[in-house]
């Protein structure tokens, strides 16, 4: 197996070629008309969003995607307290993830004059889950189809709050991904949409969006809200150290960043080395390494993931592989697993605390499958 001489991306990653030289497509750059395209569409929006009034047809001129993690938390602190805008706060209830998400939204709600609604549909939201892991994936592959779940359930809320600000007559849907998720994230409305059509099927997706998702295909252009990315305008500036420092001296923010995370992420990870062959995080990790090897100075991630510059990442998704692979299949002690898994993840970087807390979910990863009806 080669890998890139680069940021060590292995030869089948999907979505991802060596070259005669041992460089890998995204280290060559391949595809940066593409991003290039995408960057000038999201910053033309993010202007006229800016220079836009108040909307004419309602009391809101912005849906805000509110996930109560620290980049849509100080975004929204400046969209409300800076920017002027009328914002209608909106929260998907995702029914994978951890609590502490909910802490941070209470602290919001006490200190940022917005309209704050939440929204959830557990029942269609794990029916799409269901549906992505049971499924064969299709080989080679497509860029980011080893983190299909996670995208997918992402690619779920976002149409909800699409559908929802179509409904109510908003025009923008603000989304807080951070600068390197922008690069690969559909920033159309009709697009996404189309997009979950093309993945799931006319049937699922009238299924779980009740027939209203064909609407957006077919609604007059001015009729759709866009999507802003906020940090599309910060892009090289973009710091999570500082956003989470800021955010702690107004009161905003409790937890560390580890500690917002998916209850999915072991299976996130065995869906990833069962069919892909890789961590669920994998291409951070090698963008962190393309980053390093541009500039040996380099000391701060521009990504909301890094990685430990000392970490030894081939070896650690090695041994991660295993034991990820042998808890799927129910081999092994589960006293063994659970003492490399936060062996693992203190080299990564967590806390012993925070080791113990994630290995634990990844130990409970067969009963989360069983009720999740997903086949391991
Ligand atoms: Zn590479």
């Amino acid at each position: 197996m080669r890998v890139c001489s680069v940021c060590a991306l292995n030869e089948d990653h999907p979505g991802v070629t060596l070259d005669a030289d041992g460089v890998c497509s995204l280290c060559r750059l391949n595809l940066v008309g593409d991003l290039l395209e995408n960057f000038s569409y999201t910053q033309q929006v993010h202007d006229a969003f800016t220079r836009s009034g108040p909307n004419p047809d309602g009391p809101y001129d912005c849906l805000f995607m509110y996930s109560g993690g620290k980049d849509s938390t100080y975004m929204l602190d400046k969209f409300v307290n800076e920017y002027g805008k009328r914002v209608l706060a909106y929260t998907f209830d995702v029914p994978f993830e951890s609590t502490h998400a909910a802490d941070n939204i209470a602290l919001a709600r006490k200190k940022i004059p917005a309209t704050f609604v939440v929204d959830s549909d557990d029942d269609n939201i794990k029916t799409v889950m269901r549906e992505v892991f049971n499924r064969p994936v299709a080989k080679p592959g497509k860029y980011l189809d080893e983190k299909l779940p996670c995208v997918s359930c992402r690619t779920f809320f976002v149409i909800r709050a699409i559908l929802y600000a179509f409904r109510h007559r908003i025009p923008y849907i603000a989304l807080c991904a951070d600068p390197q998720q922008i690069l690969t994230m559909e920033s159309d409305t009709r697009e996404v949409v189309r997009g979950f059509y093309r993945t799931f099927g006319a049937k699922l997706t009238d299924t779980v969006f009740q027939g209203e998702a064909e609407q957006v295909l077919f609604a007059e252009e001015e009729r759709l809200p866009r999507i802003v990315f906020p940090f599309v305008a910060m892009r090289y500036a973009y710091d999570p150290d500082r956003i989470v420092a800021d955010l702690k001296a107004k009161g905003l923010y409790d937890s560390s960043p580890l500690e917002t995370h998916c209850t999915l992420f072991p299976l996130l990870n065995y869906y990833s080395f069962a069919h892909w062959n890789c961590m669920f995080y994998k291409l951070n990790a090698a963008s962190q390494r393309r980053a390093v090897q541009r500039n040996k100075h380099y000391d701060r991630s521009t990504f909301s993931i890094t990685f430990p510059r000392a970490a030894d990442l081939p070896a650690i998704e090695e041994r991660m592989k295993h034991v990820v692979l042998d808890i799927a299949e129910g081999r092994g002690e589960p006293e063994k697993q659970q003492h490399e898994l936060v062996d693992l993840f203190q080299e990564l970087g967590a806390t012993a605390d925070a080791a113990r807390f994630v290995a634990g979910g990844f130990l409970g990863m067969r009963t989360l499958a069983a009720e999740l009806g997903i086949a391991l």
